[in-house]
């Protein structure tokens, strides 16, 4: 089935951007001039447009709001160096909100309609995009369902919206991460592959007391074991042992990262040993005590990458030392590099909005 679009655009009177500190960019409390909207009725989408950033009225028996059926994505453009728009990889943020829309039986969302909605956007908000290497334009694709109704069935109409943000070098100070062994995120058979609302109003408590004990995030273990890990807060996981490098390979609880694949391809490219398998809390426990393990990191769109100074479990810490990190800074670098043109995209991830 084709689905053409005709996108009808509405412009702002008058832009905000003129009202904007570029400067003190808090991460997702500054919103550009418009948003994208397409509404899912009848069996499929349409009324496709971009217009002035507003809110919208929602029915208060919204099934959303009662059953969760609510998915997103995170992605970024940025600049390159010669002025030009970029996205990093939008097929697999399209790919993945699909995948996201099948676990929740949500419609699919053509990936010609999302590509042209991004690239309509930005090319409207490219102003917005900050310039320095490093910040970007976040941009949040969602879906929701609208069905006014309370009852718990699929929801017979949606609205895919997509809204961006300009944020600024993401800092992310090095983290102390709780292994937690009472709380979970997600289970196989779940729905921790999809980036559902639900997942992370399930994260929130253990998060909070986590950071009441003096950390900064949860890396959460299997459900079945608890010794297993698979993921930090709301990044993938990464750990050093000299010229290899392991992630939790994605077992049906995990949420696929891009930036994960990326740096994946990339540690392969520059002559690393990747072994995306099973770890273990107690191999990462004693590997720290040893001294094999050398660096721990967190991947994301947001952060790209954060350091992790420690480890806690069962009153247990394991420190890492930060001023030996290579393998991560060289990761960063050259994410944020290939995303300004500063370095070669021999993988053809960067897609120029001209
Ligand atoms: C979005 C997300 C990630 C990171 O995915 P990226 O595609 O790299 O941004 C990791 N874990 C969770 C739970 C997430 O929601």
């Amino acid at each position: 089935m084709v689905e053409t679009s005709t996108l009808k655009i509405t412009t702002v009177e008058k832009s905000a951007l003129d009202t904007v500190d570029f400067n003190n960019l808090a991460f997702g409390k500054t919103f550009t001039d418009h948003m994208y909207v397409a509404d899912y009725k009848d069996g499929k989408w349409q009324s496709h447009r971009i217009e002035p950033f507003k809110n919208f009225q929602v029915h208060p028996a919204n099934i959303a709001w009662h059953y969760g059926q609510a998915i997103f994505e995170g992605m970024k453009a940025t600049r390159h160096q010669d002025g030009t728009p970029m996205l990093f990889r939008p097929e697999m943020h399209s790919d993945r909100i699909n995948k996201s829309a099948e676990r929740l039986a949500m419609p699919h969302f053509p990936k010609e309609s999302f590509m042209e909605a991004v690239t309509e956007i930005v090319r409207l908000e490219k102003e917005w995009i900050p310039k320095e290497e490093g910040s970007a334009l976040y941009i949040r694709p969602y879906m929701i369902a609208m069905d006014e109704f309370i009852g718990v069935q699929i929801s017979h109409t949606y609205k895919f919206i997509i809204f961006c943000c300009p944020v600024g070098p993401y800092y992310s100070k090095p983290l102390k991460l709780k292994a937690d062994d009472q709380y979970i995120r997600a289970a196989v058979g779940g729905t921790g592959e999809a980036k559902a609302a639900g997942n992370y109003a399930g994260s929130l408590l253990p998060t909070q007391l986590a950071k009441k004990e003096g950390f900064d995030q949860i890396m959460w273990l299997d459900a079945n074991e608890r010794q297993y890990i698979q993921e930090v807060g709301t990044m993938n996981i990464f750990f050093v042992f000299g010229n290899t490098v392991v992630t939790p390979s994605t077992d049906g609880a995990i949420l696929k990262g891009i930036t994960r694949n990326s740096l994946v391809h990339i540690l392969k490219d520059k002559g690393y040993n990747v072994e995306e398998r099973p770890i273990s809390i107690k191999e990462v426990m004693a590997s720290a005590e040893s001294g094999e393990l050398t660096e721990v990191f967190g991947s994301g769109t947001a952060a790209v990458i954060a350091y992790v100074e420690g480890i806690g479990y069962k009153g247990a810490m394991a420190k890492l030392n930060l001023d030996t990190y290579k393998v991560a800074p060289m990761l960063k670098d050259t994410i944020n590099g290939m995303r300004s043109g500063r370095l070669e995209d021999i993988h053809n991830w960067t897609v120029k909005v001209s």
